[in-house]
């Protein structure tokens, strides 16, 4: 199976108590692609500029993550920059986001890619990632995610994504803003009721949840929750969220059938990508792990809560 992501190819400036890194390889898209690589065949759809390398490139190429959907585009490449505090998981300040080819990126979908059976929509503009699922119309399931920015100011357009996405991956304090309710069930069940078959809330150093709409996705009725690993080096949380997606589809598209077993699964191979992500500064630790490391991981965590 194949899983199309069309998001942002970045280079990050980050700052933790454990050091610092300038315009490091980073973006939503890269870390999905990364940590989904180790499950399915990846494809990705990105703009970067001119000061993109090969080097920065083969990062995904090595994993075996197809790239021809990433354009070459005048200008510099998008660039984000932000800072942790002391308390890591729960501090961070956004100190720069320029846009630069990022701000006319206009996704276009290779013809290659048309069969992709799985989609997904990481953190761009709904508008954009509206017209995307709209031309993959062939996929099994469609994931999504979005960020405050366009809870706040363009929830027009994300209502009308919502209404295209299968899962969507979102932390509990945006789910709130987005429900507009302050009890996380409740929000859970009113964001469903816009368009998602099943809501993935993460909770950061906390874990996640998945809340089922009534009816959807074979195999049981309530909520289930992930632990997140109780991890001793935390060096850097950036793309934790983007790489728990990429395990959470990767895993999905890895297995024949989609019912609440394999998404309650995937829940657990989300929290080990995004556990084993933020142990290293930026993509270093998503390059290097095996198959094998993974799976030894998703064991403790079914020690963690005895799933069978
Ligand atoms: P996460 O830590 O999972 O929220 O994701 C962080 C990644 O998202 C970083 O690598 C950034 O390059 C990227 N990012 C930050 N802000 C934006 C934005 N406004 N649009 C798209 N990607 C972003």
């Amino acid at each position: 199976m194949s899983i199309l992501v069309v998001g942002s190819v970045a280079f990050d400036t980050l700052k933790t108590p454990y050091g610092e890194r300038q315009k490091i390889l980073g973006g939503a898209a890269t870390y999905f692609s990364l940590a989904a690589s180790y499950f399915t065949d990846v494809r990705v759809v990105a703009v970067v500029g001119e000061d993109f390398t090969p080097q920065n490139e083969a990062v995904m190429t090595k994993r075996g993550v197809d790239t021809r959907g990433i354009q070459h585009a005048k200008g510099k490449t998008f660039h984000w920059a932000g800072e942790y505090g002391e308390d890591i998981n729960n501090e961070r300040k956004t100190l720069a986001t320029e846009l630069n080819v990022f701000e006319t990126f206009q996704p276009s979908i290779p013809a290659e890619y048309d069969d992709s059976d799985f989609l997904f929509l990481a953190n761009i503009d709904p508008v954009l990632q509206t017209r995307v699922r709209d031309v993959m119309r062939k996929v099994k399931l469609v994931g999504g995610d979005t960020m405050n920015y366009w809870i706040e100011g363009h929830r027009a357009n994300l209502e009308q994504m919502l209404k295209r996405v299968d899962v969507l991956l979102i932390n509990d304090g945006e789910a709130k803003m987005l429900a507009n309710d302050n009890s996380l069930p409740l929000a859970a069940r009113k964001v469903m009721e816009m368009g998602p078959r099943a809501l993935v809330i993460k909770h950061g150093e906390y874990g996640a949840t998945i809340f089922f709409r009534d009816g959807e996705f074979a195999g049981g009725h309530h909520p289930f929750r992930a632990p997140a690993m109780p991890l001793d080096e935390v060096r850097d949380p950036t793309g934790a969220g983007d790489s728990f997606a990429g395990g959470f589809m990767g895993y999905v598209a890895s297995q024949g059938e989609i019912n609440r077993r394999v998404l309650k699964h995937a829940m657990f191979y989300g929290s080990v990508m995004g556990s084993f992500a933020v142990e290293r500064f930026g993509t270093e630790r998503l390059q290097s792990l095996t198959r094998e490391k993974i799976d030894e991981r998703f064991e403790v965590f079914r020690e963690l809560t005895h799933l069978d």
